[in-house]
């Protein structure tokens, strides 16, 4: 789960980009926090840039599909 210290730098947003699922290899819609929705493990990837294919520790028998946790703005 993603941690931070100072709540007055974060603001929750229902945006739609936080529900969408994106495959490994995709390019990054926005900059930001990602995580694996099978296993948990989260990751920092830039705008347009491949989304990971492999992260450790996932388990083996399930596809990795990311989700948006945290948009850097
Ligand atoms: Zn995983």
């Amino acid at each position: 789960m993603a941690i931070y210290k100072q709540a007055e730098v974060v603001r929750q947003n229902q945006s739609p980009a936080f529900d969408a699922i994106h495959a490994p290899r995709t390019p990054t819609p926005f900059s930001g926090i990602y995580r694996c929705e099978a296993c948990g493990f989260e990751i920092v990837s830039s705008e347009d840039h491949p989304l990971p294919a492999l992260h450790r520790q996932h388990p083996a028998n399930l596809p990795i599909q990311w989700r948006l946790v945290v948009y850097a703005n």
